[in-house]
């Protein structure tokens, strides 16, 4: 197997900001973001294409991505041995999840084209057209530019808004003034340090009749104590994501939470995205695949799994104006590979400009 792996800047159609990147009352935000692809090419020809879209609340960027792929001996990866080449990834480091995300998505793609069938196929999944709706989320701002934004998403029937800096209630009633009864999913990013904080704000978001649950209220190191009390008297469904990682993580959050969010560069990819899913399922929890700022490589590898969610909220290739892939399309929030320009794997083909 040969590869190679590139550097590339997505540029966001808006500046983005959310509250653990920048603290109570906003900051100045970012206008690219920068993630990881990755082509593997075996003797035959046969190619996968992977992403890694790194978190800094994960201590994980590019560099230590592209540390870590730089320790990878390309030989020792097989599209016919899943299991045996995730082990090997597993020997060089016990974390590095957003990297080992960018090769085991790459991995897949390559099996699947390899079996001829889509990696949902080979997960044992379907995908059911017409199901599967994604949010589209809206990030901290001003109040004037929240509501612009709400307008721009008028053809989206699902909202999610970030939460968790100083105008929490004058950005609430922006998007309100021009969207005033559409779902809107809330995400506070551990924003609310206490659990009164956390209700409190719960039941000022209860009195908008319209919210379909809140994410993240507390940070994911607050007690077991504060989070199961906090559940107990919420009146809108919790879902867990910083506090989520991936499927070992099931017994932390199983009876403080009603639901998770699952991503695959927290899960190390479609393998551990898979796993995340089914233990919360199995355990009776809500599942959603989220997502970062990422091309339609990553957002493409977990619409194969969206057949195992409650909901989605994969819409970080939309908000990005350069993809450098083309994949499953998204009109009005509605995820489909109808159209998708490749067969099988992942069902993606290069776009203009990919790096890879
Ligand atoms: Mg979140």
């Amino acid at each position: 197997m040969e590869w190679i792996f590139r550097r590339f800047g997505l540029r966001l159609a808006r500046r983005w900001t959310i509250a653990s990147r920048t603290g109570p009352g906003g900051g100045p935000g970012t206008d690219e973001f920068p993630v990881t692809l990755v082509r593997l090419r075996d003797a035959q020809g046969v190619e996968g294409f992977g992403e890694s879209a790194p978190s800094s609340r994960y201590a994980e960027n590019v560099d230590s991505v592209e540390r870590f792929l730089g320790r990878v001996d390309p030989s020792r990866l097989s599209f016919h041995d899943l299991p045996g080449s995730r082990a090997y990834l597993d020997s060089l480091s016990p974390g590095d999840f957003a990297a080992k995300c960018a090769i085991d998505i790459a991995l897949w793609d390559g099996a699947g084209r390899l079996a001829g069938r889509p990696v949902h196929a080979l997960l044992g999944l379907g995908f059911a057209e017409g199901r599967h709706v994604t949010s589209f989320s809206i990030g901290l701002d001003t109040p004037e530019i929240i509501q612009e934004k709400v307008l721009e998403a008028a053809s989206y029937p699902v909202l999610k808004l970030k939460l968790g800096s100083l105008s929490d209630r004058e950005n609430l009633a922006a998007l309100r003034a021009a969207a005033p009864v559409k779902p809107v999913r809330v995400d506070a990013n551990e924003a609310w340090k206490t659990k009164e904080e956390a209700l409190q704000a719960l039941e000022w978001l209860a009195a908008d009749g319209h919210i379909e649950f809140v994410e993240q209220p507390m940070p994911a190191n607050a007690t077991v104590a504060d989070r199961v009390w906090l559940k107990e008297r919420s009146p809108l469904p919790l879902m867990a994501d910083e506090s989520y990682r991936h499927a070992e993580d099931l017994a932390a959050v199983r009876d403080s939470f009603h639901a998770v969010n699952v991503k695959l560069v927290k899960t190390g990819g479609i393998t551990g995205g898979y796993a995340a899913l089914k233990a919360a399922r199995d355990a009776g929890l809500k599942t959603m695949l989220g997502c970062m700022i990422e091309s339609s490589v990553l957002i493409a590898a977990a619409a194969h799994l969206a057949d195992l969610t409650d909901f989605l909220d994969l819409d970080g290739n939309l908000l990005i104006t350069n993809d450098p892939f083309r994949g499953p399309t998204a009109r009005a929030g509605q995820l489909s590979f109808a159209d998708a320009p490749a067969p099988h794997g992942l069902r993606v083909v290069r776009g203009e400009g990919a790096p890879v």
